[in-house]
């Protein structure tokens, strides 16, 4: 069995986690061999032949100026070039970067070798012809070759002290045989129009005491004032319009309806614990090729995100991840989303037809109040859970409490995890970084507990406590079982 596991290596130099976790999947595969693909820049050689210490036979880096600013297509291009003169059995991505944070390289690379797609992997293990992978959302078995986006679920092993260097073959455009208009910036459908800074979510923040908090947050819950959904509102000043657009989920009616005269609604049959097939996928893309629409827009679930990185390869135009907000301006979709871990905000274009977006929308759920956990509060966990019973809220958490396995990844708050707008939002020993923020700052009221006066979330909060969290846990139970009293 041959594996290649693609890699890329972020700006520090250090490679993307989730690749990491995938060699080290390839790795317990025991496979007869194992090599890196990576493309980038020609510091990235030393790197790759380190790794090979680890087990690889072989790393292979393309590299070429004709590759800088290659967005996902123009990468996963380049990618399939090499692909498509070897033979694998497997290829094994990490789920995302994260820096560009799309996870949109895998499914189009799958997409662009017709191969079968296996996501979310957190386990694996070879069964006679087949492979069993445990997902994150049950096991699938999949025969080879197949390609698997993987998890950050493994931790890499550190090399043997006289492990020896594994072979590295660089590659330029033309070894490749790559069309250097699907390279780089200029093969690139996507093209930043402008970036800025993301100042969002700041509010002045009024200092209380600890049993001020009920009575705020009771007025809060009475008023008649939602949460807001900062891409619904941003539309509103989009005054142009695109003659028409499609939809795939009804839930981007009310985006797209301030975006285009006529809305089409072409759901996919994304149902539970389901991805598309390769079949379905093709018909999609040929009904959207037939059809034509200037852009189409998916949400941005995980599934539907899958689903429109493989349709955005098979119809090789550009795809904008996980938009906050979306406009029209001379004629085109404006796609705005984070960048750079959501500290700047950048203005997207495509520059192919169609646009295709996958857009953050608030969640239907309806929590009105929502107590969020962060790394400060996890010790008082058992009194924050009572206090939600007691008051009827919902509780979530920061990623650093889902990734030390107190909550579960559906409770994340941010960048990469869910956009919540309560009428509510109580932050409890969470610092504020700007991952974070994002995915709760469209809320109503916003309210901070935290023991450091200077945490960043009081920026972002219309109240402020500054307290020990054991002993704001013990005055609202105590408050509370006064009130029940
Ligand atoms: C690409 C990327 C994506 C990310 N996506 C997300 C995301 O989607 N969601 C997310 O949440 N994070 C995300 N993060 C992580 C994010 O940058 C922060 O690391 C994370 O939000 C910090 O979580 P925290 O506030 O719980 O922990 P910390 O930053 O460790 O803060 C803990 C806070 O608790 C306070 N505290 C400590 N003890 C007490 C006490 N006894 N009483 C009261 N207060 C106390 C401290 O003063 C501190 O402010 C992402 C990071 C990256 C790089």
């Amino acid at each position: 069995m041959r594996i290649i596991v693609c890699m890329k290596q972020m700006a520090d130099g250090s490679f993307n986690p989730f690749d990491t976790s995938a060699l080290e999947c390839a790795l317990q595969l025991m496979p007869d061999q194992i090599t890196l693909l990576t493309m980038g820049r020609p510091e990235a050689a030393s790197w790759l032949e380190e790794l090979t210490r680890l087990g690889p036979v072989d790393a292979v880096l393309l590299s070429d100026m004709a590759f800088a600013g290659s967005d996902t297509l123009a990468t996963s291009y380049v990618l399939s070039c090499w692909l498509r003169r070897e033979t694998y059995d497997l290829i094994l991505c990490g789920r995302q970067s994260i820096d560009g944070e799309t996870a949109q390289v895998g499914p189009e690379l799958a997409a662009m070798l017709g191969l079968e797609l296996v996501p979310r992997v957190m386990g694996a293990k070879t069964e006679g012809r087949h492979l069993i992978c445990k997902t994150r959302t049950g096991h699938i078995r999949t025969g080879f070759p197949a390609l698997l986006t993987v998890e950050r679920a493994w931790d890499i092993r550190f090399p043997c002290l006289f492990a020896q260097k594994g072979k590295l073959q660089i590659m330029s455009a033309e070894n490749l045989g790559a069309d250097p208009a699907r390279c780089g910036l200029m093969g690139s459908p996507t093209q930043v129009i402008r970036s800025c800074e993301n100042t969002g979510g700041r509010r002045n923040c009024q200092m209380i005491a600890p049993r001020d908090i009920c009575k705020i947050i009771r007025k809060a819950l009475e008023k008649n004032e939602d949460g807001f959904c900062k891409i619904q509102n941003a539309e509103e000043k989009s005054e142009e319009k695109l003659p028409f657009l499609w939809i795939t989920d009804p839930v981007l009616e009310t985006v797209a309806g301030r975006l285009a005269k006529q809305v089409y609604l072409v759901p996919l049959d994304l149902t539970e614990n389901k991805t598309l097939s390769k079949e379905q996928l093709h018909s999609f893309a040929e009904l959207v090729r037939r059809s034509n629409p200037p852009a189409v827009l998916f949400p941005s679930d995980w599934r539907s995100r899958y689903a429109a990185s493989a349709v955005a390869a098979l119809l090789e135009t550009g795809l904008c991840a996980d938009c906050t907000a979306l406009s029209v301006e001379g004629g085109e979709l404006h796609m705005i989303r984070p960048a750079f871990s959501g500290s700047l905000t950048a203005i997207i274009r495509c520059r192919t037809r169609p646009a295709m977006a996958t857009v953050r929308t608030l969640e239907s759920k309806e929590e009105t109040l929502i107590l969020s956990v962060g790394k400060g509060a996890v010790s008082c966990k058992k009194q924050i859970l009572e206090w939600a019973d007691r008051c009827q809220g919902a509780v979530t958490a920061t990623r650093a409490c889902v990734e030390n396995g107190e909550f579960s990844y559906e409770e994340q708050v941010g960048l990469t995890g869910r956009n919540v707008s309560p009428k509510v939002y109580v932050a409890l020993g969470i610092s504020g970084a700007v991952h974070h923020i994002v995915g709760m700052e469209c809320s109503g009221t916003v309210i901070a507990v935290n023991l450091d006066p200077e945490a960043p979330i009081f920026r972002y909060a219309d109240y402020g406590i500054c307290c020990d969290i054991t002993e704001f846990c013990r005055h609202i139970l105590s408050l509370t079982d006064t009130a029940e009293k």
